[in-house]
C-alpha cells in the first residue's frame, strides 16, 4: 500500500525501530543513546502494535491493534488501517468463533474496532509485497466495535478523486487519507528538527507573542478584533515584526517562534488568512549571517529522503532577477532567460520598436522557448529562415544575427516584447512560467520535479512607487527595513535609489522567506515613517521610543512554513499541509466561520450591523 512511500525517510527508522520483535521500546532507546531515539507510537495504550508494524518476525505473538476498517471481503477478511499502516485481519471460520466473524463482517467501512488475534505468515503465494506488512496476517479470535460508522460522504482511499469542498466541509475524515497523515507527520518533524537547531545548537530562546495587539502601518491590511471600550479595536499581527524586535531590545539576543500570522487579503486561491512562519530575529548579526543560519536550518530540517540540499545557496540580486526571469522570485530550474535585443533592433526602422526604445527606460526583449513550436506557430523554421512578422524588416544577415543573439535552435519560438523596462520584463517573466506550463502539458519535460533550487535575492530597492498612486512610496519589505549600507546617504538625497538589506530565499519560483536588516536607530526610523512614507508615526511612538533605548543592531528573518511544506511534499495548495484550512474565500467549510452573531452579543462592543437580514446566508463559499 501507500504509506512506505509515504513515509519519510527521516521517520522510517522510527518505524523499523518499533518493528522489531519484543523489544522493550524504553530500555532499547535508553541503552542507545547515540542512535535518533524511536518514538514508542504503542505507550500508555491496549494496543501491542500499529496496524503498520507487524513482520514475518512477529508470526506466533499474539498482538491487539486498534483501528479503522478499511476494507472487507465475503466474511473471510478485513483490513484494518491506522496512522502506519495496513494489517490483514483473517476472520475466524469456526463455530466456537462465529460470534467474532458476525461481528467484524457486519461492521460498515471506517467504523473503529478492536482486534486480538495471533500474527501468522500468510499462505505462500498470498503475500503482497507492495504492503510493508504483506508476509503476514492476523487470525482474530476477539473483536469488539468500539464505534460504528454511518454512510461516508466519501470514500476514505487517496486514490478517490472528491470535490476540494466536500473534503474540507470533512475534513476529519480527509485527515484520515495516507497522503495529508504523511504531510502533518512530516510538517512536524520538520519543526521538531528546526527547534532542536536554534535551541540546542545555537541558542535561540522559543518566545510566544501577543496576537492581540494594534495595527502596524505600512504592509498587509490587519483583521480588526473588537474591543468592550466604544470605538476602539485590536489587531491581529500580520506578522510579530514589532515584538521580535522590542525583544532585542529587552536583550532575547536570539529569538524565534513558530508564529500564527494574519492577514486579511480576501479571497486569493493559495493564500490563507492565518499562517505559520517560522519568525527568527538576531541581534548584532549582517545578512550573510542570517543567511547561512537559514542554510544551516534547512540543511539540519531538510527530509533525507528528499535528497541533500547545497550550501551557500546561490544569490542574485533584484536587478538581475527582474532583467532575467522578469520576476523577484525567478525559477531557476529552467533557463528561457529574457535577453535584451534593444540594441540589434534599434539599427532598424520599426516603428513601434523605435517608439519603445524612444521613451526613458524604453528597451526590447525576447524569451526564446524551446521547442516553442510544440506549443506555437513556428518562427526558426528547419531551413534556417525566420517565419515572423519582423521578418519583412530583416535581411538575411540580420536575421542569422538573431538567432544567434537568441541561440535559437529548429523549433524554437520567439516572444518579443518593447516598452518600459519593467513592464516588458515581468511580461516576459509571465510569458516565460505560462510557456513553461505550456511545454510541460505537451510532455517536455521542462522542471525536474525532485530538484529543490534555493536562491536568495538580495538588494532589493528600498522603497517601491505604489501601486495605486505611483507618486508615492510604500516599503519594499516593511518600514523597519535599513538602508543598504553603500546607500544610506541616498535615503536622504533621493530615497526612490536607494537599496536595502533586505532579502528574500525563493525555492523553485516560490517566496518562501524573506526578513532583512533593521534600522536601529530612532532618528532614521522616524525619517522613514514620516518623510518618505508619510505615515503617521504617532501609531509606533513605543518602538520609537524603544530604539531610544539602547537598541542593539538587529536583523531577521521569517519562513512561510506552510508553502515550504507544500513545496517538500509537492501538494498542489498549502492547503493540502494545513489541518483545518480555510476556502479560498477564506471560510471554514466544517464550522461554518465566519458565522453571525445576535445584536445582543454585539452589544459589549458597541457594534451593529447594517447589512439587511434577507442577505443573510447567501454568501459564497
Ligand atoms: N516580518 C517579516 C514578514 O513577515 C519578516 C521579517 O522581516 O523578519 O515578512
Amino acid at each position: 500500500m501507500a504509506l512506505p512511500r509515504l513515509l519519510p525517510r527521516a521517520l522510517a527508522p522510527l518505524a523499523r525501530g518499533l518493528a522489531r520483535p519484543g523489544c522493550g521500546r524504553a530500555l532499547q532507546r535508553a541503552a542507545s543513546a547515540s542512535a535518533p531515539a524511536a518514538p514508542d507510537f504503542n505507550s500508555f495504550v491496549i494496543r501491542t502494535n500499529t496496524c503498520g508494524e507487524l513482520r514475518s518476525a512477529h508470526v506466533g505473538q499474539e498482538v491487539t491493534l486498534y483501528g479503522w476498517i478499511q476494507y472487507q471481503r465475503q466474511g473471510l477478511f478485513l483490513v484494518l488501517r491506522d496512522f502506519q499502516g495496513l494489517t490483514q485481519i483473517i476472520l475466524p471460520q469456526d463455530e466456537a468463533h462465529s460470534h467474532v466473524k458476525k461481528l467484524l463482517s457486519n461492521a460498515p467501512v471506517e467504523s473503529v474496532v478492536r482486534v486480538t488475534g495471533i500474527v501468522s505468515s500468510r499462505p505462500p503465494g498470498q503475500e503482497n509485497p507492495k504492503m510493508p506488512t504483506g508476509d503476514i496476517e492476523v487470525k482474530a479470535e476477539t473483536a469488539e466495535i468500539l464505534n460504528s460508522c454511518k454512510k461516508l460522504p466519501f470514500e476514505i482511499k487517496d486514490f478517490i478523486k472528491k470535490s476540494e469542498a466536500l473534503r474540507m466541509q470533512y475534513r476529519y475524515l480527509d485527515l484520515r487519507s495516507f497522503q495529508l497523515q504523511y504531510n502533518l507527520r512530516l510538517r512536524s518533524h520538520i519543526v521538531m528538527r528546526m527547534r532542536e537547531y536554534l535551541c540546542n545548537l545555537h541558542g535561540f530562546v522559543d518566545v510566544e507573542t501577543p496576537t492581540l495587539f494594534k495595527r502596524t502601518p505600512g504592509g498587509a491590511k490587519e483583521f480588526l478584533v473588537p474591543s468592550r471600550e466604544a470605538g476602539k479595536f485590536y489587531s491581529l499581527p500580520q506578522s510579530p515584526q514589532q515584538f521580535k524586535q522590542l525583544l532585542m531590545v529587552g536583550g532575547l539576543d536570539r529569538y524565534f517562534q513558530v508564529a500564527r500570522c494574519y492577514r486579511d487579503e480576501g479571497s486569493r486561491p493559495d493564500r490563507q488568512p492565518e499562517f505559520t512562519q517560522i519568525d527568527i530575529e538576531m541581534s548584532f548579526v549582517d545578512q550573510a549571517g542570517i543567511q547561512r543560519l537559514i542554510e544551516g536550518l534547512l540543511q539540519y530540517s531538510w527530509p533525507e529522503e528528499r535528497g541533500p540540499i547545497m550550501t551557500p545557496f546561490p544569490s542574485m540580486t533584484y536587478k538581475e532577477a527582474l532583467a532575467d526571469y522578469g520576476t523577484d522570485k525567478p525559477d531557476t530550474r529552467f533557463g528561457m532567460k529574457i535577453v535584451d535585443i534593444s540594441d540589434f533592433l534599434r539599427r532598424l526602422d520599426i516603428q513601434f520598436v523605435q517608439n519603445a526604445l524612444s521613451y526613458p527606460h524604453g528597451t526590447v526583449k525576447a524569451i526564446c522557448i524551446p521547442q516553442g513550436a510544440e506549443i506555437m506557430e513556428i518562427i526558426c523554421r528547419p531551413d534556417g529562415s525566420l517565419k515572423s512578422l519582423l521578418t519583412k524588416f530583416l535581411g538575411e544577415k540580420q536575421q542569422l544575427e538573431l538567432i544567434q543573439v537568441l541561440n535559437m535552435q529548429v523549433d524554437d519560438v520567439v516572444l518579443l516584447a518593447a516598452g518600459e523596462h519593467k513592464q516588458v520584463c515581468s511580461a516576459l517573466g509571465s510569458l516565460r512560467l505560462e510557456s513553461a506550463d505550456l511545454l510541460e502539458a505537451a510532455g517536455l519535460v521542462l522542471r525536474d520535479p525532485t530538484a529543490f533550487h534555493f536562491l536568495w535575492v538580495v538588494d532589493f530597492p528600498l522603497f517601491l512607487p505604489k501601486e495605486e498612486n505611483p507618486t508615492e512610496l510604500e516599503s519594499a519589505h516593511h518600514p523597519f527595513t535599513a538602508p543598504h549600507p553603500s546607500d544610506t546617504s541616498l535615503l536622504y538625497s533621493d530615497p526612490t535609489k536607494a537599496r536595502s538589506q533586505h532579502y528574500d530565499l525563493v525555492l523553485n519560483g516560490n517566496e518562501v522567506g524573506g526578513g532583512s536588516i533593521r534600522i536601529h536607530s530612532a532618528e532614521q526610523q522616524r525619517f522613514v515613517l514620516e518623510k518618505v512614507l508619510k505615515e503617521d508615526s504617532e501609531v509606533l511612538s513605543h518602538l520609537l521610543e524603544a530604539l531610544e533605548f539602547g537598541a542593539p543592531p538587529h536583523g531577521g528573518i521569517a519562513l512561510g512554513l506552510d508553502r515550504l511544506i507544500s513545496l517538500i511534499v509537492d501538494a498542489p495548495s498549502i492547503r493540502d499541509v494545513i489541518a483545518f484550512p480555510k476556502s479560498f474565500r477564506g471560510r471554514d467549510l466544517m464550522g461554518n466561520a465566519p458565522d453571525y452573531v445576535t445584536p445582543e452579543e454585539l452589544e459589549p462592543y458597541h457594534i451593529q450591523v447594517s447589512w439587511p437580514l434577507a442577505e443573510r446566508g447567501k454568501e459564497k463559499l
